[in-house]
């Protein structure tokens, strides 16, 4: 307990407390209350703006070469503390240590990534139709951001957003994830330390509703970017449109993995297992709906219950362990429902099923076969360690249901056909389509959804490009 820190706010350069209450933390392996974060009141919000707003003339004038060098540093610093900041996000948000290593040295590296970016957000010249005309566009920071990030990835939702805005000139205000925060506080220390001027990047924690509807209204905030669930994401968009501000959504999913006759199925089992259960499925790009065609279903079924099965479930932090607990007893709750009512409409549990003890959110990771599609697991995202397994006969078949929801993230599929590999490109409507691996979330690529999982981009220029307006300066000479 002594090792986790408490949390505060960062506004205009300054770590303090918050005007309300302080909010508990909960270590997710233990049931245990491990700390505290500050909990931002309306003057600390307004504080904030104040900030952001006078922190934006600063560093819209610093140069993409000059910003570029204090994101570097900013990266390095993440890579320096990575055992430290590890172990925070382990004992706040349960994944195990390797996981949380991992997503410390992936903030870095996205971090890097924008850095560069800063130095390269060239315009453009477009040819005139007269020879005396000059036709040039220019790119301009947006303005301050209001930036919401979950507790899922603490660091690596929240770096997408604090990297892209920082490159392109804007200030952000961040309110990070209030069950998870002292690890997106250590990314934001990581700026600080790196030299980041004050009021460039703030840090917030509180009650979401209400600093939502005060941030996104405010005529300070030019872009929102959000990530979390589908409902909330349309309320903010909602908002955001009533006052005309640019908008990131990155939003639920329901992810199909499609594993055909002709795939090699162990190298699509250990794929998909690893995606399935990595952060306990608490992941919006996890496969849930598994369709494999049917000469190879009971292979694929019987390797995949068999590497369910071999993952080690348990504290995030004890050696060998390879799933850890769901990050808070809401999704246990979910996980509970959502195999109730499978099972209920005649699905059967391949293996799992149900919590582990009843101490922390542990539970099974667990494979379900011969759900109907009403059924609600097939519906909604589960957001936690289930998938559920069916058979399919045809492309066509497998393309439908891959198509049915309204959610619209990630897709996967395992072929060895070049041809049905193109058509899946065109015909599977996500915003993001891995085949034969898993090729997502790299810096350098787009990273968003389509439908109800969202708009806009997390990733690639893509993402440093939400945070631009583009302005035509033509003039006659
Ligand atoms: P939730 O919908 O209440 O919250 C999801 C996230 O949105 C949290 O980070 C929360 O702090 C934030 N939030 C909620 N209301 C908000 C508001 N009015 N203004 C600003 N932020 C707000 O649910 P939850 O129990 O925390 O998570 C459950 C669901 O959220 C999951 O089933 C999953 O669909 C979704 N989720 C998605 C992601 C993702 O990576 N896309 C991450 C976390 C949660």
């Amino acid at each position: 307990m002594s090792d986790y820190p408490q949390t505060q706010l960062y506004i205009d350069g300054v770590w303090h407390d918050g005007s309300k209450e302080r909010l508990s933390i909960v270590n997710p392996a233990s049931d245990e209350i491990i700390g505290t974060v500050a909990n931002a009141g309306r003057d600390d919000l307004n504080e904030a703006l104040a900030a952001a707003s006078a922190g934006f003339n600063i560093w819209r004038e610093i140069s993409g070469f000059e910003r570029s060098k204090v994101l570097r540093n900013a990266a390095q610093l993440l890579r320096d503390r990575v055992e430290k900041i590890a172990r925070i996000l382990t004992l706040e948000q349960g994944k195990p240590l390797a996981e949380s290593r991992a997503e410390t040295l992936g903030a870095a590296d996205t971090i890097d990534w924008f850095a560069e970016e800063a130095r390269r957000a060239y315009g453009r010249v477009v040819p005139a139709r007269s020879p005396n005309v000059r036709q040039i566009v220019i790119k301009e920071p947006i303005g301050p951001v209001a930036a919401f990030s979950p507790w899922n990835f603490p660091l690596n939702q929240a770096v997408r957003k604090v990297s892209a805005g920082l490159a392109a000139g804007c200030s952000v205000i961040l309110k990070g994830p209030e069950e998870t925060p002292a690890s997106c506080a250590e990314l934001v220390r990581a700026f600080v330390d790196a030299g980041l001027p004050a009021g460039v990047l703030n840090l917030v924690y509180g009650v979401p509703a209400d600093i939502s509807n005060h941030l996104i209204a405010h005529p300070i905030i030019r872009k929102i970017s959000f990530t979390g669930s589908t409902p909330v994401g349309k309320q903010l968009a909602a908002l955001a449109g009533t006052h005309m501000k640019r908008v990131t959504m990155e939003l639920g999913g329901h992810a199909p993995a499609i594993v055909f006759d002709d795939a090699d199925v162990d190298l699509a089992v250990r794929i998909l297992a690893g995606a399935k259960f990595r952060n306990a499925g608490q992941v919006c790009v996890a496969p849930t709906r598994f369709l494999i065609q049917e000469k190879v279903y009971a292979k694929f079924l019987d390797g995949f219950v068999r590497a369910a099965e071999a993952i080690k479930v348990g504290n995030g932090l004890d050696a060998g362990v390879t799933m850890g607990p769901l990050a808070n007893g809401r999704r246990i709750g979910a996980m509970e429902a959502l195999t109730v009512d499978a099972v209920s409409r005649g699905g059967r549990i391949a293996t799992g099923g149900e919590r582990i003890g009843n101490r922390g959110n542990f539970y099974k990771p667990t494979v379900l076969t011969d759900v109907p599609l009403e059924a609600r697991v097939l519906n909604e995202e589960p957001f936690g360690p289930i998938a559920v397994v069916s058979p399919f006969s045809t492309y066509e078949a497998a393309i439908e249901e891959a198509n049915r929801l309204p959610y619209g993230l990630a897709a996967y599929a395992y072929t060895t056909s070049a041809k049905t590999s193109t058509a899946l490109g065109r015909d599977i409507q996500s915003g993001m389509v891995s085949v034969n691996h898993h090729g997502l979330a790299l810096p350098e690529l787009p990273f968003g959804g389509i439908k109800d999982s969202g708009y806009g981009s997390e990733g690639g220029t893509e993402a440093m490009d939400s945070y631009f307006n583009p302005k035509l300066v033509t003039e006659s000479v």
